[in-house]
């Protein structure tokens, strides 16, 4: 008889929506949305209700938390699990950890929203069997997590990623949207630099486009900085723009090969093609995040 999965809860803190769940690995067995409020205490007190709901009925052996950030993911720091110095109204300095888990005694992980998706595109996805990989999402911001030996890479700070400078290609004057670096890769190839480039939303614009070329270009810069630093198995492309957009993967393959050139062995066109890939837990890899990361919590409590 195969044993069943055991009852984890996850938590998805988007910065628009959240989302809590009870899974048994991939199969998710309850569901409750909010919207992100301007008021985080009033956020955090709907899910933890809800949580607390959830575990009479029956009970919970670990929680999963991935939220927006910039995120204190270092269990040592004072504001360990705290959001840092958003933009988003209300939210600087809100204790996430403590808001969400508070009432829970259980085993409790908490990580970026794109480092729990590349937990769980490795546990379930596109990344199966890596034990080095990165999901880097191109949405309205680009941001990504950085799996190694099966476990959230975290330094200083968590990977950050999208604010990384990128060549330009030559005679290219668009300024960039990001309020810090102006052209750093956020500032260029993120939906809302693509919409300030081509002057209409990003996805209301042909596969056939030109600017599809340059932002193919410009990802491939930050593909190769990657590959050359960190020599992960797969990178996974997620992300509005990123995944939604048929023709940008193999753009970013060919313009990854020439920035490259010949020099690493193992590299070429070919290989990218199964290195650089598309999400396979699609819409849901958020979701699914926080219920690899809960997964994570309960595995490394048992060791
Ligand atoms: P968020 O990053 O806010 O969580 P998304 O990953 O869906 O959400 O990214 C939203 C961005 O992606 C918007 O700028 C939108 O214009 C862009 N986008 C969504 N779908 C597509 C598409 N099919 N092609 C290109 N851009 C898209
Ligand atoms: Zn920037």
């Amino acid at each position: 008889m195969i044993a069943r999965a055991p009852l984890v809860a996850g938590v998805e803190l988007g910065g628009t929506k959240c989302i809590a769940v009870l899974a048994r690995g991939r199969s998710i067995e309850q569901r409750a949305q909010w919207p992100t409020g301007d008021d985080p205490a009033a956020t955090f007190g709907s899910i933890a209700e809800w949580l607390d709901a959830a575990a009479r009925e029956e009970s919970f052996t670990a929680l999963g938390i991935a939220s927006f950030g910039p995120l204190r993911v270092d269990p040592a720091a004072e504001d360990y699990g705290c959001i840092v110095n958003t933009p988003k109204p209300g939210w600087s300095g809100a204790n996430v950890l403590a808001g969400i888990a508070g009432r829970f005694t259980g085993p409790v992980a908490l990580d970026t929203d794109v480092a729990g998706a590349a937990l769980a595109e490795g546990r379930w996805g596109a990344a199966t069997g890596c034990a080095t990989h990165v999901y880097l999402t191109i949405g309205t911001g680009i941001g990504g997590g950085i799996v190694i030996d099966g476990k959230p890479h975290h330094g200083t700070f968590h990977p950050e990623m999208g604010h990384v400078r990128v060549r330009r290609a030559v005679g290219d004057r668009f300024a960039g949207v990001c309020p810090i670096h102006g052209d750093c890769l956020e500032g260029l190839a993120s939906g809302p630099a693509i919409a300030a480039r081509a002057g209409r939303p990003a996805d209301t614009l042909a596969p056939s486009d030109a600017v599809w070329s340059l932002v193919a270009n410009e990802i491939a810069d930050l593909m190769a900085s990657m590959i050359l630093m960190l020599a992960p198995h797969r990178i996974v492309i997620g992300g509005g723009v990123g995944a939604g957009q048929p023709g940008l993967l193999g753009l970013i393959h060919s313009a990854t090969a020439q920035v490259l050139g010949a020099y690493l062995p193992g590299h070429d066109h070919a290989s990218l093609e199964k290195l650089i890939v598309r999400p396979a837990l699609g819409h849901d890899a958020g979701v699914y995040g926080a219920v690899a990361l809960a997964m994570e919590a309960l595995d490394s409590h048992a060791i």
